[in-house]
This record gives C-alpha cells, structure tokens and sequence, in this order.
C-alpha cells in the first residue's frame, strides 16, 4: 500500500510546494467546484521518497518559525499618497521600498490580466503599485518560490509578502534559512477563490470590461469601499465585499487556519489596527488609516529601524492589537452559508443572491458618503 497522503479539501492551502518539489512531477492539483485546487498523486508514478510530505507545511508544520512579537506598533506611512492608496497605513510600501534601494527584489500579489491576481517580484519603485492594496482574491503562487529562491542563491535581498499559509509555504520549500530573506504577512480574515471572484465580475456585467484593478478599500479615509479603476462601484454591486466579510466564500483550510495566532511565522505581521484608542487613548487623527505592526524577530526589528525615517511609529500593547483583531486569536468561523453559497452563486441572479445572503446594503453604507462630506468640512 501507498504510504503517501497528502492533505485533503479542508487542509491544503495551495502553496504548491509539494507540486513543485515532487522528484518524479507526479502530483497534479485538482479543481474544485468552487475554483480551490487539492493535490492528487498518480500513484503508478509515485516512488514513495516523502517529499512531498516534508514540504507540506500542514503535514510537516514549520512551527519552530513561530515567535512571539517583540514589538508592537501603530504606524503609518509619513508619504499621504502613499498611506491613502495603501489598506491600511501604508507601511508595506515602506519596506518594500527600502528593500529596493538597496538592490532587493519584493515579491507580492499583483492584478494581471483578465483582474486575475497572482504572485509577481517587482524591483522598482513605480512597479510597486502592482503590489500596494490588498486584494480579496486568492492570489496564484504560480513560480513564484522557485523565482525566490533563485534570487536568494543569487545573494540578492528579498522581501516575501502575503497570506501566513502563502509564507508558511515558501519555508518549507526553501527548507534553508536564508539572512538575506525577510518576510511579511498580514492578519489574514480568509481567501476567496479566484472562480468566486470571476463569477461575481460576471454578473455585475464586466466579463468584457478593460478594467485592471478592483479596489476594495477606501482611498479618501479609512475603511472599505469597492472600486474599479478609481470609480465607486453602485452600492448594490458591492455585496462581494460583504460575502468576503462575512465569510462566506473562503478556502476550506481558512476555516481552520493554524496561523490565525498572536505567535507569528514572519519577521513582520501587518494589519489594520481596529479597536486603536478604544481603551488607551490614541493622541492622533486615524482617517487616512493606521496599520498595525508585529514585530517577530531580529530580522523584523532591523528592517524596521531601517524604515524609521518613513514611518510613524507608536508603541502600542499587544492586548489592544488582539482585542480589535479576531483573525489574531481565531480562524474566522465557518458559516452554515458556506456550503450552498458557490453553487447558488453560479446559478443565481445577482438580486436572488443578495436576498437569500442578506447582501443589501445596509443604511449605514448608503449614509457613509454623507458623513465623509461633514467630516471633511469639520477637518478644514
Ligand atoms: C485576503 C486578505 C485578508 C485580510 N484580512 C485582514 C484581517 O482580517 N485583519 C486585518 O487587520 N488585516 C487584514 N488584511 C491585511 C490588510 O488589509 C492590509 O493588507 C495590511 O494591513 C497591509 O496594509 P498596508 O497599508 O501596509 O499595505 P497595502 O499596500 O495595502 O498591502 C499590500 C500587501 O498586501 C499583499 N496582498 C494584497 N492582496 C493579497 C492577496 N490576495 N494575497 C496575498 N497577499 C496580498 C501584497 O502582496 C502586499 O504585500 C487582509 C489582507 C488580505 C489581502
């Protein structure tokens, strides 16, 4: 009998690893219906080395990597274009900036064509705003470690950005630790499918559309807010984001992501620091958006020091951060929704899925507009 098994529906985060590090290139990944991909052997071809199973981080967990933060910070981006056309406060662009000058590559998720999203390595300033902005869309791994790896034999400085499972993935491909590779990820609430995505543009009729970037957060204060291009989306065609909020479309494995913790895999996490000032007061303006910072090691201390002169930094404790971020102490839950929402969203008019998911858009989103206008007065 066999003794490989590789990890199933509910477990495989799709880092591709095992695919691309497979002696004899017997494992395919599989499709589900809902656009995820599952790893299947071609068991006539396997010769059992367990490999595959090595650098599978599900199956063989990469947890000596995890740490424990050593800093924690509300920061934000001292560039303003830069921090309102980031999610948050902009401080992945700071890195990724300083990684650059200094010869560094970054690798991140970048729309290409067709708005799919996929994993690019970009070493200058301008192709960074491929990477700026989060994406709520699974972001295709496609070569991208291999591309890593090259470039770290090469000596080069890289900095990896992405979901924890997405690093996670690259550890146990590497195997090998490498000074010259930092790595950041974000609090991740769970990955959409890029088929849950496609489905969604199609019925909001922009199949054919020349778009080529959907933004999911607010450029003029910070929140969420859908946009193509720059343009708003009509409030009732926005109810992707709310499907993403609510969890309703995300990978099997998010439901129970191991990484959903305070203890970290990364040299840096970011985030948006919900809940800043709630219970210890916050002496600042927060409406251009302030990111959350986990610092998790030397590497991550080093290069934040380093970015000091662009950055705001403001130390803040590590139970405020828990306390206005789920994903840092749980997995997001899986609702009962998730199991007929693909389906009916493939076979279901736009306004039956709205209803049936309670996709409307509620009156606080149709009062937002209004408020934004007095707030704005109010700052002048
Ligand atoms: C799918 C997803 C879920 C998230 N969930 C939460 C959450 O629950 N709580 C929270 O506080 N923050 C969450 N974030 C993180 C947050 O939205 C910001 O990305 C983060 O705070 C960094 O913001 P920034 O302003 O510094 O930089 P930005 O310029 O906004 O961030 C860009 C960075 O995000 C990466 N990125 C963007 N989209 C993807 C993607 N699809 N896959 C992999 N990497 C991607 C880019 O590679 C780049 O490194 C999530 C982000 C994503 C993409």
């Amino acid at each position: 009998m066999n003794k490989i098994d590789l990890c199933d529906l509910t477990k495989c985060t799709q880092c591709l690893s095992c695919v691309m590090k497979c002696p004899r290139q017997c494992i395919a990944m599989e499709t589900s219906e809902a656009g995820f991909s599952v790893p299947s052997i071609n068991r006539q071809e396997c010769i059992e080395c367990g490999v595959c199973m090595q650098v599978c981080h599900q199956i063989t967990p990469v947890i000596e990597n995890k740490k424990n933060p050593s800093a924690v910070y509300a920061a934000w981006n001292l560039d303003d274009k830069i921090r309102c056309l980031s999610s948050s406060g902009g401080v992945f662009s700071a890195f990724a900036e300083k990684i650059i000058k200094k010869g560094g590559i970054v690798f991140g998720a970048a729309y290409i064509e067709g708005l799919k999203v996929k994993h690019i390595g970009v070493d200058t300033i301008e192709g960074l705003q491929q990477l700026r902005g989060s994406k709520y869309i699974q972001s295709n791994i496609g070569d991208c470690y291999k591309e890593v790896k090259s470039n770290l034999q090469k000596k080069r400085l890289v900095l990896f950005t992405g979901s924890p499972c997405q690093v996670a993935g690259l550890f146990s491909f590497l195997k090998t630790r490498y000074d010259n590779l930092y790595t950041c990820d974000f609090v991740c609430h769970g990955v959409p499918s890029q088929k849950a995505f496609d489905i969604y543009r199609e019925k909001i009729g922009l199949s054919q559309s020349c778009i080529k970037k959907i933004g999911f957060r607010d450029t003029e204060r910070w929140g969420f807010k859908m946009s193509l291009d720059g343009v708003s989306i009509p409030l009732i065609n926005t109810y992707y984001l709310k499907a993403f909020t609510k969890g309703y479309m995300f990978m099997e494995s998010c439901y129970s992501c191991q990484y959903a913790t305070e203890y970290r895999i990364s040299d840096i996490t970011m985030a948006d620091f919900w809940g800043l000032g709630d219970r210890i007061p916050f002496n600042h303006s927060k409406y251009k958006g302030v990111s959350l910072l986990l610092i998790n090691s030397e590497k991550g201390e080093r290069l934040t020091f380093e970015c000091a002169d662009s950055l705001f930094l403001e130390e803040r404790t590590l139970d405020e951060a828990i306390q206005g971020n789920y994903n840092l102490s749980h997995a997001s839950l899986r609702p009962i929704e998730r199991n007929t929402y693909y389906e009916d969203s493939i076979r279901m008019s736009k306004f039956r899925l709205i209803r049936k998911y309670r996709l409307f858009p509620s009156w606080r989103d149709y009062l937002r507009p209004l408020k934004r206008c007095l707030q704005n007065l109010c700052q002048k």
